[in-house]
């Protein structure tokens, strides 16, 4: 009889032992991660990423006056969180950094609108989860060649929940457009439908730059700094978005280091003028004038943005930037 009990106990203690390490296993597994991160709610309940076109981060925030940006430095990024040296650590050209901004994923993609991302992006996933049509979710582009964020070539995904785009020449998705038209019908599309989720991309600081025009390319760098304060003055003037946007400021790539190549007059590899860049983020979840130096690039965006909106983003190899939250 005694015997019998101990082999019992024994059994069960085994038992025991092989479920306790069994869950162990499981709590270390990706699954088990997001589930034991608590749910939170959120202010925010609409996000607006304005992607300036490649600035060098030597005229931005790297150099100490911020005197080509005196709104992004002194007005926008004091009621929010500002972080330097964001990276780009993918591929850094236009149409590769704006897609690893969209899908959380760093893929080289074709710079001249032929080729779609390999994965869906964050404006797929939202309309999905949400069941939305696609006037919730708008990519607007100076650049026509940037309506690729609106689709994939991921065969699940096709064609698929694909928000409403607006790029280029009348927004047909060809050619460049200047960056006024684009504000003026980025503005229309805003009062007009209220999206949710939207991209807006401004060219002229990359367009003055490849041009090799240095004066026209820093008043570039002005223009769409004043753009940016114009437009968190829409977002804070419009009573659907006022206090419940959060809106992100940063860059699809910078430019060649001084003296490396040519300098400011290109980009695409892997200096670190071309790598280096800035993420302003200004929202009612987000802290008040806090500087985070470096530890983030452009993969973190689309999770973060997922996070605050409540979306699956199963694709992504962003994290969520826990930093900034208030
Ligand atoms: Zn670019
Ligand atoms: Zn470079």
């Amino acid at each position: 009889m005694i015997l019998i009990r101990t082999y019992r106990y024994r059994l069960l203690a085994l038992l025991s032992v092989i479920l306790y390490t069994g869950l162990g296993f499981s709590f270390q597994s990706g699954k088990c991660k997001d589930e034991v991160r608590p749910f939170r709610e959120y202010k925010t309940k609409y996000v607006i990423v304005l992607i300036i076109d490649g600035p060098r981060y030597s005229e931005t925030f790297g150099d100490s006056s911020c005197q080509y940006i005196p709104n992004l430095a002194n007005v926008l990024a004091p009621q929010g969180v500002l972080i330097k040296d964001f990276k780009n650590n993918g591929t850094t050209t236009t149409n590769s950094g704006h897609t690893a901004i969209c899908t959380g994923r760093y893929q080289s993609v074709k710079n001249d609108g032929s080729e779609l991302p390999k994965f869906p992006s964050m404006f797929q996933y939202y309309l999905h989860d949400k069941n939305l049509d696609s006037t919730h979710a708008w990519v607007i582009a100076s650049k026509g060649k940037l309506n690729i964020l609106a689709n994939t070539k991921n065969s699940e995904w096709k064609g698929k929940n694909v928000p409403s785009q607006f790029c280029g020449t009348n927004g047909a998705g060809e050619g460049y457009t200047d960056d006024d038209y684009t504000w003026r019908d980025a503005q229309l599309i805003l009062k007009k439908y209220h999206p949710e989720l939207v991209l807006i991309n401004l060219l002229e600081v990359d367009v003055n730059g490849h041009q090799n025009e240095w004066e026209k390319y820093l008043q570039a760098i002005k223009n769409t700094d004043e753009t940016a304060l114009e437009l968190w003055n829409l977002i804070q003037n419009d009573p659907i978005y006022k206090d419940q946007t959060t809106l992100i400021i940063t860059n699809d790539h910078g430019r060649h280091t001084e003296g490396h190549k040519n300098g400011f007059i290109n980009h695409g590899d892997n200096c670190e003028g071309c790598r280096t860049m800035y993420f302003v983020g200004i929202g009612p979840d987000f802290k008040k004038n806090q500087v985070i130096n470096g530890g983030f690039d452009q993969l973190d965006i689309s999770a973060t943005i997922a996070e605050m909106l409540h979306f699956d983003m199963p694709t992504t190899r962003g994290q969520i930037i826990e930093l900034i939250f208030n």
